[in-house]
């Protein structure tokens, strides 16, 4: 049996950080990898699809120069979007990452890894032990609901999406999550006709319903059909498509199904039960230095702590920390960014209105739209719909969380983030000078609103 200090399970980002950085501090560090290193966001997540939001935002914001500056007139066309995902993705060739591994001094070993003890793994009938720990990276893939007929269509979930050389005429897309929405407002805008169905009573159900409601008029408004508070019930394989019943009884037809409809991670086959794990919903449960258990440690989608790159990484810092022996601060959920990059983007942070009240808090919301800053007046298209939500914790007089819908929302959240990770009294936030005209300033009025 060969052994290693450390072993990681999945090379994804979390897995890539905590192994790279384990092996730069000196330790012998296998990384174990059954498909591509660098794992969902690279190839088919985080990087592909901001590529092909940032050509659909260019032809949108081409097409306002009809409002604002003259007139233009966009061909669409999808090649170079195709083209440069699979420049970003090498052709989803994971070889300069693994260079980059090995140049640290790890050593890379492509398959699938299971648990078979607490310090061992197997990978193809090979075993591997580790002195020091292992730690479980493994992710998560598309969750694809059993719906009856699905397994009669072709599916597509935001691997196909994100490979795909030519867009369908016409999709169905299941979930108006932040995936959902960001596919479905590029492929609308390249041309492909768009049915959203959402389960919940506002798209982006995730986030504060002022900013979900906003979202369902941006819809709107870009030509595309969304259903909320509906389920698909059933689907069918249809000449030139697919046919999906609904809860309402109605039924929509399109050439494709994009299922966007979140993600799981396959615990089982990875082994944790071997190694002594529970998992809870889902989610191998870590405490705030990412062990699981003696010796395990998990980072990532795994944890079931947001679903985020940023978070992964995050984790696989203190995992690593951990498992070096150097100092460093538990891990702190208080203040985890999320951002859909839809034009306009939504983004939030901390908790929602609903969240905060389910923890006892006594709350006090601060509202402000978008469209009444100085700056998202002067924006006009691309800036109609938008709120600004801040949520005080009313007896401490600090936010608790706060969500933003806007152009630049992804770029303004990290100022929130500070506000409530440092729980900087809103009476000093409402001190601040906010650059004039920006649309960082429309915090102003919503934190007027707080008192
Ligand atoms: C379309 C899309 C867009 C996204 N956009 C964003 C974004 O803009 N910002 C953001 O922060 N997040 C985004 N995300 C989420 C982000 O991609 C994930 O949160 C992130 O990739 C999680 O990293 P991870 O290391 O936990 O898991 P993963 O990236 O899933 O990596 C896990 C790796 O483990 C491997 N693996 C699994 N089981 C085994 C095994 N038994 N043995 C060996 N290897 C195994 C897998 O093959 C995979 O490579 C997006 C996701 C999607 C799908």
């Amino acid at each position: 049996m060969d052994s290693y200090d450390v072993i990681v399970i999945g090379m994804g980002v979390g897995g890539e950080e905590v192994a790279g950085q384990c092996a730069e501090a000196g330790l012998n560090v296998l990384g174990v990898e059954k498909n591509l290193a660098g794992g969902e966001c690279p190839y088919w997540g985080c990087i592909p699809s901001k590529m092909m939001v940032r050509a659909a935002t260019a032809l949108a914001e081409a097409g306002r120069v009809n409002e604002l500056a003259g007139s233009s007139r966009t061909t669409p066309d999808w090649r170079p979007v195709a083209d440069r995902v699979r420049d970003a993705t090498a052709n989803w060739d994971d070889t300069a990452a693994i260079e980059r591994f090995e140049k640290k001094g790890g050593s890379f070993l492509r398959g699938a890894a299971r648990l078979v003890s607490p310090t061992e793994i197997e990978v193809a009938g090979r075993r591997f032990s580790a002195a020091r720990g292992i730690v479980i990276a493994s992710g998560g893939a598309p969750a694809v609901p059993p719906i009856e007929g699905i397994d009669t269509v072709d599916v597509w979930t935001n691997r196909e999406a994100i490979e795909a050389t030519e867009l369908p005429v016409s999709a169905v897309v299941l979930g108006a999550g932040p995936v959902g929405l960001e596919l479905a407002q590029t492929f609308h805008r390249f041309g492909c006709e768009i049915t959203i169905v959402e389960m919940g009573d506002h798209a982006l159900p995730a986030e504060e319903p002022e900013n979900g409601e906003a979202m369902g008029k941006v819809i709107e408004a870009d030509g595309m059909k969304l259903f909320t508070a509906i389920s698909a019930d059933k689907f069918a394989s249809v000449d030139g498509g697919v046919e999906v019943s609904l809860s309402d009884g109605s039924s929509v037809a399109a050439e494709r199904l994009l299922v966007a409809t979140g993600r799981r991670s396959d615990l089982e086959s990875v082994g944790v039960r071997d190694a002594g794990l529970e998992p809870k919903g889902g989610a191998i449960q870590v405490d705030e230095h990412c062990r699981a258990a003696p010796g395990i440690w998990a980072v990532g989608d795994v944890t079931g702590r947001g679903g985020f790159t940023h978070v992964a990484v995050y984790q696989g810092r203190i995992a690593a920390a951990d498992i070096i022996g150097r100092d460093h601060a538990p891990a702190d959920y208080t203040a985890v960014p999320r951002v859909t990059f839809t034009d306009p983007e939504v983004a939030g942070v901390g908790m929602t209105e609903a969240e905060a009240r389910d923890r006892g808090l006594k709350t006090k919301p601060g509202v402000a739209k978008t469209s009444s800053s100085t700056r998202g007046w002067i924006h006009g298209p691309g800036a109609e719909h938008g709120v600004i939500k801040l949520i005080a914790d009313a007896e401490a007089g600090v936010l608790v969380g706060g969500s933003v819908m806007g152009p630049p929302a992804g770029e303004i959240i990290g100022f929130l983030g500070l506000a409530i990770r440092e729980k900087i009294p809103v009476a000093n936030l409402t001190q601040l000078i906010y650059p004039y005209p920006t649309f960082v300033r429309g915090l102003e009025d919503a934190l007027r609103e707080l008192g």
